[in-house]
């Protein structure tokens, strides 16, 4: 991977080479990064974006929140061995703790437990029973667990942090900030579909993002149904039709009721969130794939800094969309 990193940066350079003086050029840099994949797209008149800045910024991430690097701040944090958490980790653990109580804890990052137990941690899938649940339950909450002075405490020493629903989204916003701390006004960050757009392109047009069809199943082929424009503003979609286990002809879908603490069943396939920033944006998204179609309707619909897209499956084994009514939907003739 370190060596197409490299060779792409050395394209890029050379793009911008090429064209000088000529007004801000289209620069976009891909990647590899958290089991996904990752796209910047920004406009400069030179080839500003370093690579080894990006691939900095997402190995702090990585020390910092992977619950699959054991030597992380959060796997420090899950073993309670005594440690100061970082930046990074303070940002994340405050907004979800925010967003946990907004969302009478359908968000819940404390919810880790219940995730290993099912499958879609670091370990084997347990055999689930309702006394496993249950018992796990008793440490899942985030009255729990505090930051006290950049140290995490614990009211239960068994409870233990999960930030994959929020963290995808934040270290998008935060190569939004090194992109305008070096002077970049207008561009995209993309990470495995959260996005944070910023600015304009250079003839004053806004970056357009296609909603997705739901696939199938995991191999199923993207197909767009409608775009939208996104101005300064953060994208997230949480969906049960791209990450699940199968087990006994049954689909477990890797978001969990920590209320519950079930996998969720009901009949929303697809939450697309619309935010003032993408750590948000990421958050909600997994909020209303546990809150289910009704309940995130009142939601965004009662607030003015949000709006969303949602995907249901139906009776007759189609699917509906609903979208949030200052969600303006373009059509493929529109564009
Ligand atoms: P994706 O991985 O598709 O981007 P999400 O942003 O919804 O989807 O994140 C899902 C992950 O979040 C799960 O794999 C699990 O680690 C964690 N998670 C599951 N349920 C919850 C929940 N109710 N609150 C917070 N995190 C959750
Ligand atoms: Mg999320």
């Amino acid at each position: 991977m370190k060596k197409a990193f490299f060779t792409l940066s050395v394209l890029l350079i050379m793009a911008a080479c090429q064209f000088p003086g000529r007004g801000p050029q289209m620069i976009t840099i891909r990647g590899v990064v958290f089991g996904t994949y990752y796209s910047i797209i920004y406009y400069d008149e030179e080839a500003r974006v370093l690579q080894e800045e990006i691939d900095s910024i997402f190995q702090d991430f990585n020390s910092s929140m992977s619950f699959y690097d054991p030597q992380s701040i959060l796997s420090q944090v899950n073993r309670n061995d005594p440690v100061l958490v970082d930046e990074y980790f303070k940002a994340v653990f405050n907004r979800s703790k925010e967003i946990s109580r907004e969302t009478d804890g359908a968000f819940d990052a404390t919810v880790f437990p219940l995730v290993n137990a099912w499958g879609f941690g670091v370990d084997q899938r347990a055999s689930m029973t309702e006394e496993i649940v249950d018992s796990l339950m008793q440490f899942v909450g985030f009255e729990k667990i505090d930051l006290v002075d950049g140290r995490i405490v614990k009211y239960d020493e068994r409870v233990q942090l999960d930030f994959n629903a929020i963290a995808k989204g934040y270290a998008a916003d935060v190569i939004g900030h090194y992109l305008e701390s070096i002077g970049v006004t207008a561009y995209m960050v993309e990470i495995g579909g959260d996005l944070i757009a910023r600015g304009s392109k250079p003839d004053g047009s806004k970056w357009r993002i296609g909603l997705e069809i739901p696939a199938k199943d995991h191999d199923a082929q993207q197909e767009w149904h409608y775009f939208v424009e996104v101005y300064n503003q953060g994208l997230a979609t949480s969906g049960d039709y791209r990450r699940y286990i199968k087990d006994d002809g049954k689909r477990y879908s890797h978001t969990i009721d920590p209320q519950t603490g079930y996998p969720v069943t009901h009949n929303l396939m697809s939450a697309s969130v619309f935010a003032g920033d993408a750590m948000s944006a990421d958050a909600y998204a997994t909020a209303f794939m546990v809150m289910g179609l009704d309940k995130s309707i009142a939601f965004v619909e009662a607030r003015d800094d949000l709006e969303a897209y949602f995907i249901f499956s139906d009776d007759s084994n189609g699917y509906g969309y609903y979208a949030s009514s200052g969600l303006q939907l373009l059509s493929r003739d529109d564009l």
